[in-house]
This record gives C-alpha cells, sequence and structure tokens, in this order.
C-alpha cells in the first residue's frame, strides 16, 4: 500500500462538551468523537460530560418546545 490517505478535514461536534472544532488537524490531539480539550478529561469524567451533553440538549429540545413562536397567537387576555 502506498501512503495513508489523508482524510478531508471537516467540522465535528465533541461528544462531550459540544464545540465544534476541526478534524483532523495537523498536531491536534482531538479525536472522531472529542475536541481537543475533552480528550485530555479522563475517560470516566468524559462518560459523564457526554451525558450531561445529552440532558442538557434533551433539555435545549424541551424549552424550544415549550417557548411560544414569536408570531404566535398573541395573549391579549382580559
Ligand atoms: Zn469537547
Amino acid at each position: 500500500m502506498a501512503a495513508k490517505p489523508q482524510p478531508v478535514t471537516r467540522i465535528r461536534t465533541c461528544r462531550a462538551c459540544g464545540v465544534r472544532y476541526e478534524y483532523p488537524l495537523r498536531g491536534e490531539t482531538s479525536t472522531r468523537h472529542h475536541c481537543p480539550d475533552c480528550v485530555a478529561v479522563p475517560p470516566p469524567l468524559r462518560k459523564v460530560c457526554e451525558r450531561l451533553l445529552l440532558r442538557v440538549q434533551k433539555l435545549e429540545r424541551e424549552i424550544a418546545r415549550l417557548k411560544p413562536a414569536p408570531s404566535a397567537e398573541k395573549v391579549s387576555a382580559s
């Protein structure tokens, strides 16, 4: 086999903190699923971060669902 094909750099979202980062990036320690910051976090802690991120995302979706659309019916109760 010849030289390993260089994967295309693209934007990925970190599984642990949700930040968007470029991967792969020369000189960076980031992996396919974790940004350079979270790669340095011990795996057990990272697991907790991933769990919390999922909860945050779930709550964000819930908030978006509960928030009335800007142009929705005006609340003019009288
Ligand atoms: Zn991260």
